[in-house]
């Protein structure tokens, strides 16, 4: 075959898409702005200590689930290795002082919860399987095949998480408690669909896991089979323009002046990076209004912790804080009140740790926050930016030390990042977590397609169908389904 397909970006769903396109037989080229290949795969080593930077924990790697499946057919079974989190308490969240746990497979989720909600127990089992429910609708999800490839059942994508929740039980702790890990979605009250909270809830209640020395060896090792089928893997490649034709890509132009020409074009770029390298007629102003017009997710504010050598166990739980009930508040924060919750988890250097090298602190940030240094580049922001990620930092670190005693005197050092840095980082718009938000009240507006007017240009990632690593990957089966049929690639997946 033969047909040159250059990919514009290295994030997870650039590189699965050159992977299976590579073993499909096309000649392959990712080309990456950043000099570290893998987008939020990527990792950063700082006094020894590494950190992840965009992914913390996967779900459904036993045998015979999907991430595993998905894995198998990418090679990566081989590369990742992986440390369980508590089964009994893989997510614990935290409201105003108790603490709900989250443990694997129906009967523990439902009986942990159940003990602190007796009469709530039918309620918990009914939740459970309407979860599921959804999740085993989605034919990619479930790796069946489809010919009309439904992805997902309308009546899931139009419902919101929050509504459904409500539905379910009329105990507004529980319903607190049920949506709590809710910024692995960045969820909106009232607009985040249904399948969104549904997905994430089945994929990581399956089986949970860190990533064992970071979640850069999966970009690794995409990367190396992707130059062992024959295809090229570039960092420091900054792609600054698509030239178009009458009907059709015809080359990209890096920063160097390079041109590099293709059959084929995908992108993995925020779709509004996309749009501006595109200077043709062949893209409608409407579509770049509705693009531009669109809402993405809010961004985040990382305390980085490195810790004192074998000074603090291990904590084999993610904590979902909140100092008040409102897990929806998400953006909404009141400046005054900020951070009103935070996102904790140790990082996993070895399969077996027993002390904890390194930790993320999270908490939600809006571009606003940081809009003042705008125009600046990584490093050279000045003091005044440095200044004010110190107060923040501190007040996260307050606010931690309050649900974690002790924790801040086994601290190291620590670094920080704002919503500047994903922008800078990743290109995704105002430092968005998770790209464009989905939003129920808008179904169809709110999703963009792996296809553009230009018939050999398509797009992936996590604006693309969803995102996180389970919901990247299905988008990248879906754009590379444009060249080779979705269920011609369902089909190796299943025979892998
Ligand atoms: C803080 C945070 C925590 C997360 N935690 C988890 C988690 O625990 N589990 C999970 O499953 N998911 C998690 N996610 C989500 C997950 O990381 C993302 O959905 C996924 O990795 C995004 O992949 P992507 O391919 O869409 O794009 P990205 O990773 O954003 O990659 C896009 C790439 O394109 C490159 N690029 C941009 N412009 C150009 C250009 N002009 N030329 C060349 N290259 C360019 C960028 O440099 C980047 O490398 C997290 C995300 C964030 C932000």
């Amino acid at each position: 075959m033969d047909k040159h397909v250059v990919v514009i970006g290295s994030g997870l769903g650039g590189l699965t898409c050159g992977y299976i396109l590579a073993k499909n037989g096309y000649r392959v080229s990712v080309l990456e702005k950043n000099a570290q290949l893998g987008g939020c795969l990527q990792n950063f080593v700082r006094h020894g200590v590494k950190f992840e930077t965009g992914m913390h924990y996967i779900g459904s790697m036993e045998e015979g689930q999907t991430l595993h499946r998905f894995f198998r057919y990418l090679s990566l079974l081989p590369h990742v290795k992986l440390r369980a989190l508590d089964r009994m308490a893989y997510d614990v969240i935290s409201i105003a002082g108790e603490r709900f746990s989250f443990a694997n497979g129906e009967e523990n989720f439902v009986e942990t919860l159940a003990q602190r909600f007796p009469s709530e127990r039918s309620n918990l089992q009914r939740y459970f399987q309407l979860i599921n429910g959804v999740a085993a609708s989605s034919p990619l999800y479930s790796l069946q095949y489809s010919s009309a490839i439904a992805l997902l059942n309308p009546a899931h994508i139009k419902r919101s998480a929050s509504e459904f929740i409500e539905s379910v039980t009329a105990n507004k702790l529980l319903q607190q408690a049920l949506a709590g890990n809710l910024p692995l979605y960045a969820g909106v009250k009232d607009k985040t669909p249904l399948y969104i909270h549904a997905l994430i809830t089945n994929f990581y209640n399956a089986s949970t896991y860190r990533i064992a020395g970071g979640s850069d060896v999966i970009a690794h090792a995409l990367v190396r089979s992707i130059r062992a089928m024959g295809g090229c893997a570039r960092a420091n490649a900054q792609v600054t323009g698509i030239k178009c034709d009458d009907s059709k890509a015809v080359s990209v132009v890096l920063k160097d002046g390079e041109e590099i020409t293709g059959d084929y074009f995908i992108s993995n770029m925020h779709p509004l990076r996309t749009l501006e390298l595109l200077d043709t007629h062949l893209i409608r102003k409407s579509y770049r209004q509705r693009i531009a017009g669109l809402q993405n997710t809010v961004s985040n504010f990382t305390v980085y912790i490195h810790f004192k050598k074998n000074s603090l166990p291990y904590f084999n739980s993610n904590l979902y804080h909140y100092n008040e009930p409102n897990v929806w508040e998400g953006g909404g924060y009141a400046q005054d009140k900020w951070p009103g919750s935070f996102l904790y988890m140790h990082l996993c250097s070895s399969v077996d740790q027993q002390h904890a090298d390194a930790a993320i602190l999270m908490t939600y940030m809006n571009f606003a926050d940081v809009a003042k240094w705008e125009g600046t580049r990584i490093g050279q922001r000045g003091e005044d930016y440095e200044a004010l990620k110190r107060k923040k930092a501190e007040l996260m670190l307050n606010e931690l030390e309050k649900q974690m005693p002790g924790t801040r005197a086994n601290i190291e050092r620590y670094y920080t990042s704002t919503p500047l840095t994903y922008r800078d980082y990743t290109g995704t718009e105002k430092g968005s977590m998770y790209g464009i938000l989905r939003d129920c009240t808008e179904p169809v507006q709110s999703m963009v397609s792996q296809r553009t007017k230009i018939s050999n240009l398509l797009q992936t990632g996590q604006n693309i169908n969803s995102h996180g690593i389970l919901g990247v990957i299905i988008g990248a089966i879906i754009t590379s389904g444009e060249l080779l049929g979705v269920n011609n690639i369902l089909k190796q997946i299943n025979d892998a």
